[in-house]
């Protein structure tokens, strides 16, 4: 059974927790846990690209074409092709180390560049996926905590045109977890996160 949707409001804009499928959500951008490479890949990354079609392929390898790969921590955006959103952000996590290698800041920073990508183009709305814990091993329960604090600190610091911020869960377990995280930010915050 699919998790109820919980969420926050901060500086005006909606931050919602949801399970679901990525590739469903009709906000004007998804994100997706890309790699360096910009090739597609497993994982979500694999499901995007399938559901979006060539065009988004394509337009990657343009990007890798200009400006070489894209370093972790950093964020392009493409058309959505075939997806219901107008655009993909592609973002790179971080393989987690067992975090001492900058792994909470990296993560933060794909978080941000991607809010940030989404801002300068006037966005309304974002989903993104739970960058990194795939594949690439970073513990839900820490990464769900950096994901929330970098949206909360990224929408509290600037104002824009984002009215909208889902962070799409695809599995019951990671659904849990990033509930878990915003209630207890909110709990430490006083009500607030
Ligand atoms: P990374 O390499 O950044 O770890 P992965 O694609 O391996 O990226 O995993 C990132 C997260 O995306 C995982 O928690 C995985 O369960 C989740 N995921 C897989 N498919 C989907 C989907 N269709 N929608 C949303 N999240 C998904």
């Amino acid at each position: 059974m699919k998790g109820q949707a919980v969420g926050a409001t901060i500086n005006q804009v909606r931050l919602r927790i949801i399970q679901g499928d990525i590739t469903q959500q009709d906000t004007d951008a998804i994100v997706n846990a890309a790699n360096s490479s910009l090739m597609g890949g497993g994982g979500v990354d694999g499901v995007i690209h399938r559901a979006g079609g060539p065009a988004i392929l394509e337009e990657c390898k343009q990007i890798v074409a200009r400006q070489g790969r894209l370093a972790t921590g950093k964020a392009v955006m493409t058309s959505g092709g075939n997806l219901k959103a107008r655009y993909v952000i592609h973002t790179v996590g971080p393989i987690w180390h067992g975090g001492s290698r900058g792994e909470e800041e990296l993560l933060a920073s794909a978080y941000r560049e991607s809010l940030k990508l989404a801002a300068e183009n006037h966005l309304g709305s974002i989903s993104f996926p739970s960058i990194s814990t795939g594949a690439y091993g970073y513990p839900l329960d820490k990464a769900s905590r950096v994901a929330i604090r970098a949206v909360s600190h990224f929408l509290r610091e600037k104002g824009t045109c984002l009215r909208e911020v889902v962070l799409v869960l695809f599995e019951a377990h990671a659904f849990k977890a990033y509930t878990e995280a915003l209630n207890e930010i909110i709990k430490v915050n006083n009500g607030k996160v």
